[in-house]
């Protein structure tokens, strides 16, 4: 059972409606003065909740986006309201050798996110607090609820295509959208973050204070070096923003994929999009869906022109286009699929009452960096790979996002995230809805043939489309400065009480 609760944050000015998991069927804590020890001792001296495994709350509270990680039982999930429930949420566990992990919106591909210790879940800490040239936020704050906090205020952040994924992965990782070749990466906006470390200090880093730290903190992923309790960000200045959907045939997929590829290394920096060749089941003979979509954040007229020139590229109409002007928060509601629903009802299925959107049951993924377009032979090999060996029931992607533009005027080593010189981010996804020991086996073939097929060409990966097999991860995800990153986990975090499989320093180099 789920219960709601509207959290009001003093001074913000803002009323945030918050989706607070399992907070209606806590247990009866015996220890109510909080000098007690255990985890009623800790539940009693924090203002937010901790839900344990005896609770009905729970099997809804240890959920991520992917259900394949609900086979994961943590010993507590708590959900901490201010950064001071974080550090004695931090001091209890490391005094207490628990293991801990840090959760936001829970989508992180490889389930870093949670584990069989403490979860640590900052989606109470969503607020959203507008300042005269910065906006501070929670690390839970979704980017369904950004966009309508910040819709009064005429300011925006940097978000990526999924309303329900929270900062505390976003912008720690890089955090790519529409907006990143004109305003950079969600990291790049950062100004300040305030974080728990390992000790339980409670610190700001920036560019005068703990610098070192703050250089880490954009774009070396999160789960690494403390809880980030708010990051203070420059809003983007962006009222309005063309939303613009387009397909074609399948018979013109390559031809598309070239034309896309040139028209955004071509394009102003206003334009942002993704191509997506989306095979919904993969059974013998269903046809591919070839869409490209995005935001131009310009006036009408431009985006116009620009799709007539993607027209021109590809050498053949579209078989269907849609673009529309809209306020920013409308056009970014039609960009997440969620132009019909409430913000409620925006929201990931058993977070809320009305929350409609839907979880994935299993998934596999295989995304690099590149930084020339393929030619038309990989072009080729990657669509083919795409169409072959069909299994039923699989759910096949292959996801294509343009990077670049003002992303790219920024040296490699001035922030943690090192790719500078990729223009695109291309992926293969494979999902299933019901999985069985043969299909999930069948899914990560499939992907694991993409990665086959990208390896050899790309130019590096990126830390929050972490693929499920990447040996190498240390050097695609941070190439050079993998070195730099371990110094800072030796300085804030020396005994590597922040982990997940593929943290930083647990290659143990
Ligand atoms: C459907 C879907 C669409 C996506 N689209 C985009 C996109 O368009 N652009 C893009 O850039 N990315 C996109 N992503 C990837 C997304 O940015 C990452 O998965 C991101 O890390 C998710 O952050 P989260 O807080 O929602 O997830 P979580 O799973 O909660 O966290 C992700 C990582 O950050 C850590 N973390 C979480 N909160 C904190 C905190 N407060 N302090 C420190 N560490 C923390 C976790 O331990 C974990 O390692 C998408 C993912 C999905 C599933």
């Amino acid at each position: 059972m789920q219960s709601r609760r509207t959290i009001l944050r003093a001074g913000a000015g803002l009323a945030l409606t918050a989706t607070a998991v399992g907070v209606g069927t806590l247990p009866v804590f015996a220890d109510a003065t909080g000098s007690g020890t255990g985890w009623a001792g800790l539940a009693a001296r924090i203002q937010g909740d901790i839900v344990l495994p005896v609770d009905p709350g729970y099997n809804a509270a240890k959920e991520l986006q992917i259900a394949a990680f609900d086979a994961v039982h943590p010993q507590a999930i708590a959900y901490p309201e201010t950064p001071q429930d974080v550090q004695a949420l931090v001091n209890y566990a490391r005094n207490n050798g628990i293991s801990v992990r840090v959760r936001s919106g829970g989508h992180n591909f490889n389930g870093w996110s949670t584990g069989e210790g403490l979860v640590i879940d900052t989606s109470r800490l969503n607020h959203a607090t507008v300042g005269t040239s910065t906006v501070k936020i929670g690390p839970g704050l979704q980017s369904i609820d950004a966009l309508h906090a910040l819709a009064p205020y005429n300011k925006q952040v940097i978000a990526g295509t999924c309303p329900t994924v929270a900062p505390g992965g976003f912008i720690s990782g890089g955090g790519i959208g529409f907006q990143t070749r004109k305003f950079g990466l969600g990291s790049d906006r950062l100004r300040s973050a305030q974080i728990v470390l390992a000790d339980g200090r409670l610190i700001r880093a920036s560019e005068t204070s703990y610098s070192d730290l703050f250089w880490a903190l954009r774009g070396s992923g999160g789960g690494n070096f403390g809880v980030v309790t708010e990051f203070e960000v420059a809003p983007i200045d962006q009222p309005r923003m063309v939303f613009f959907s387009t397909m074609w045939a399948w018979d013109k997929a390559e031809q598309v994929f070239a034309a896309w590829q040139t028209w955004q290394l071509n394009a102003s920096v206003n334009l942002g999009s993704a191509l997506i060749y989306n095979l919904p089941d993969a059974a013998p003979g269903n046809v591919p869906m070839v869409i490209i979509t995005g935001g131009y954040h310009g006036p009408e007229s431009e985006a116009q022109a620009a799709l007539a020139q993607l027209t021109s590229l590809v050498g053949a109409q579209p078989t269907s286009t849609f673009a529309s002007d809209l306020p920013y928060a409308d056009a970014m509601k039609t960009a997440y699929g969620c132009g019909d629903l409430t913000q409620e009802q925006c929201h990931r299925e058993g977070t809320g009452a009305e929350a409609h959107l839907h979880r994935t049951a299993f998934q596999r993924d295989a995304y690099r960096m590149f930084n020339q377009p393929f030619t038309p032979t990989q072009i080729s090999t990657v669509l083919s790979t795409l169409d072959s060996n069909r299994v039923a029931g699989q759910r096949r992607v292959v996801h294509c996002m343009a990077v670049g533009g003002n992303a790219n005027n920024v040296s490699p080593t001035a922030t943690a995230y090192v790719h500078r010189q990729a223009n695109f981010v291309i992926g293969y996804v494979g999902q299933l809805d019901a999985p069985t020991p043969e299909s999930e086996a069948a899914a990560s073939a499939f992907v694991q043939t993409g990665a086959d097929v990208l390896n050899p060409i790309s130019n590096g990966a990126y830390v929050n489309f972490p693929g499920s097999s990447l040996p190498d991860w240390a050097t695609q995800y941070y190439g050079d400065n993998y070195l730099r990153l371990k110094k800072v986990k030796k300085a804030y975090d020396p005994n590597n009480f922040f982990r997940h499989p593929r943290s930083i320093g647990s290659l143990g180099q």
